[in-house]
């Protein structure tokens, strides 16, 4: 964790850098030599489907622009699938060499991931997730939902592709296998020149996915060392960009560790006599408003071990400050009304209520509803929740009410 949140932003930052540094002057060599780049576009590497001349300037464009935007880190996604795009086909259609894989694959992970927080994209992501701009939220919501689902996925791939190469290369030579045949899609001449123990060791581990972080680690290291006694392996700067993606994130979300983990964590929680934590043993924390205040507060208590009721009369949030743009008929009032629920419909310890808050009595842990319009945790769960009538004896017959603090929560 302390290496993903301190350390990666800086490395990432420095891997975009140098992408789009290399690409930049291949755009400007293209540009500066453009009888060359038209040449190669019509004969040694054209792109399907497109003459050889808008192909050429395609490609030059994507170059440049691509190359600029990474480097901003400004809407990097859309900046990284040209880029992917260009370094695949020339692969499978043209001249197959490893650093081309090694771009192809970090290419696919920034159209994954997007970049990390030393970015115009980290600068603005906040701030426009809760933007009243059309379609903006939802983009946003869109990216945060391929990175936290597609990212661990990508890793694993990256992880079983890395650990094939090197496994194949480390059993080639005493095998005397012909790879001619994988040689175009796995970057075989650079995990060749790992030691063999080495390659062997690390190639089986990968692709089981057991340590992956350790073993990265240790390749990573190992290629820094080895790079001082064989000038070949200082062009293996793109596999150390790739081993150290790993060795921070981890070997993703198909890995022997995880399911090791998984089963630890089950037969922990089986000998465990109170069984795992419910909603009912946890902490309660009763949330009043879906402003900006009861949001910040929900979001922050997203991953913490507390049960959170957030109520509110309206099942939006409203954001206020662009309520002079509505008067003023600039924006729809749609624009600047978020529903509360989808924010929090992947964080299951929180769940919403649709009614007024008329009290809270403190000496019960209970906050008063006026009138609960509509009710269910996230998911349609009611966890925890239990019926109390008749206990209230002192309150309207039609109020509802909810106990706070480790007390029950109960509703008439
Ligand atoms: C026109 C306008 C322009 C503004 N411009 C700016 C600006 O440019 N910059 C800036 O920093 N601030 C601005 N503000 C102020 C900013 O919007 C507020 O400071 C901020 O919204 C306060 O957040 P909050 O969470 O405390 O309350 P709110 O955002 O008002 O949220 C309160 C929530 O509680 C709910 N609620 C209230 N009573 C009950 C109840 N009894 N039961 C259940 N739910 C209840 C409401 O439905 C609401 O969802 C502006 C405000 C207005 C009105």
């Amino acid at each position: 964790m302390l290496l993903q949140s301190l350390l990666w932003p800086y490395v990432e930052w420095v891997i975009r850098f140098w992408l789009a540094k290399l690409f930049f002057m291949f755009g400007v060599s293209q540009l500066m030599h453009w009888q060359v780049t038209l040449a190669l576009a019509g004969n040694e590497n054209p792109i399907p489907f497109i003459a050889p001349a808008e192909a050429a300037y395609i490609s030059t464009a994507c170059d440049l622009a691509g190359a600029a935007l990474l480097a901003l880190g400004f809407m990097t996604r859309y900046a990284a699938i040209p880029l992917l795009a260009l370094s695949f086909i020339t692969q499978w259609q043209y001249e197959p060499f490893d650093t081309q894989l090694f771009w192809t694959a970090l290419f696919g992970w920034f159209a994954i991931n997007g970049a990390g927080p030393v970015s115009m994209d980290g600068l603005l992501r906040h701030g426009l997730e809760e933007s009243a701009i059309p379609l903006i939220p939802r983009i946003i919501g869109f990216s945060k939902q391929l990175r936290s689902r597609g990212s661990p996925l990508y890793a694993s791939m990256i992880r079983v592709w890395l650990g094939l190469a090197l496994l194949l290369s480390a059993l080639a030579g005493s095998m005397q296998w012909n790879l001619a045949s994988v040689a175009r899609w796995l970057p075989l001449d650079v995990a060749m020149r790992t030691p063999v123990p080495a390659a062997f060791l690390g190639g089986a581990l990968f692709v089981l996915g057991v340590g992956t972080r350790y073993v990265a680690i240790a390749l990573l290291l190992s290629l820094f060392v080895y790079s001082v006694t064989d000038p070949r392996a200082t062009d293996a700067i793109y596999l150390a960009m790739l081993l150290a993606m790993l060795g921070v994130h981890g070997g993703g979300s198909v890995s022997l560790d995880l399911a090791i983990d998984a089963l630890r964590r089950r037969l922990s929680r089986k000998q465990d006599p109170h069984g795992p934590p419910s909603a009912e043993r946890l902490p309660r924390v009763v949330i009043v408003g879906a402003g900006f205040g009861g949001l910040r507060c929900a979001e922050a208590l997203r991953h913490v071990r507390v049960s959170v009721t957030l109520i509110d009369r309206n099942n939006y949030h409203l954001f206020q400050p662009l309520l002079y743009q509505v008067a003023t008929a600039a924006l729809s009032p749609g624009d600047i009304a978020m529903p509360a629920r989808p924010m929090f419909r992947d964080a299951p310890n929180t769940r919403l209520l649709l009614g007024a808050v008329t009290g809270i009595d403190t000496k019960r842990q209970t906050v008063l509803l006026e009138k609960l319009l509509r009710e269910g945790g996230v998911g349609g769960a009611r966890t925890g929740a239990q019926r109390d009538r008749g206990r209230t004896g002192n309150q309207a017959p039609h109020s509802d009410r909810v106990r706070a603090g480790g007390g029950h929560f109960g509703c008439d």
